[in-house]
């Protein structure tokens, strides 16, 4: 692939670093040709500093690597994407990114259901809210629920009824998010346990 790393005559381009499972954005650096080169050898993200005016293996001394998975260059190939699992925060400061005031891992919408959820939980009037309601009954009222839409999703699989399915895999879903909520956890554990069976 092809990147055109003379647009500023200065022979670097920026790389957008970004978390290759939450997508959050980490860094941003400058890679030159020898940069990108090295980076892709050792699979650990190395930029040309402009500081140190050296190539620069980020985690050198920290220890705090990001380990390459896979990039992309833009659409008019002057920029890099790199998606990476870091080792450890990524900013000098101590927190995951350089811009930290959300540091937290986002599934996207599900992210903002487990606020929700959150949100429910902590209700001090729990007489309208479903989910209030549940939290009230107890852990052993909520997993049954689960049970419960897994088995509707089941039989909704040997159907044909593609709409009752989602729907149902979707209720699943979501009591499943109820549950991890009342167990004390969120999907940040569970994705964390999956990718270490990964690596
Ligand atoms: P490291 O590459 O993590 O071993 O850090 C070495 C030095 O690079 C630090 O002391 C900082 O001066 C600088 N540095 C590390 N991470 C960042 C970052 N995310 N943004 C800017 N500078 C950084
Ligand atoms: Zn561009
Ligand atoms: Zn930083
Ligand atoms: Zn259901």
């Amino acid at each position: 692939m092809r990147i055109d790393f003379n647009k500023n005559n200065d022979g670097l381009v920026p790389a957008i670093i970004q978390d290759a499972t939450t997508k959050t954005v980490l860094m941003l650096g400058y890679m030159n040709e020898e940069a990108f080169t090295k980076t892709q050898s050792l699979k650990k993200v190395t930029f040309f500093s402009r500081s140190k005016q050296r190539l620069w293996t980020k985690g050198e001394e920290s220890g705090n690597y990001l380990n390459l998975v896979d990039y992309k260059v833009d659409c008019d190939h002057d920029t890099l994407l790199i998606q990476v699992n870091p080792e450890g925060p990524t900013c000098h400061k101590g927190t995951d990114t350089c811009w930290a005031e959300d540091n937290l891992p986002h599934y996207g919408f599900l992210t903002t259901l487990e606020r929700v959820i959150d949100e429910r939980k902590n209700l001090a009037d729990k007489d309208n809210s479903y989910v209030s309601s549940l939290f009230d009954k107890g852990i052993n009222k909520i997993a049954q629920k689960v049970g419960e839409e897994a088995v509707e999703v089941v039989i909704e699989a040997k159907d044909e009824n593609e709409d009752l399915f989602l729907n149902e895999s979707a209720d699943l879903l979501f009591h499943y998010l109820i549950l991890l909520r009342a167990k004390g956890y969120n999907l940040d554990n569970v994705v964390d346990v999956l990718n270490k069976r990964h690596q």
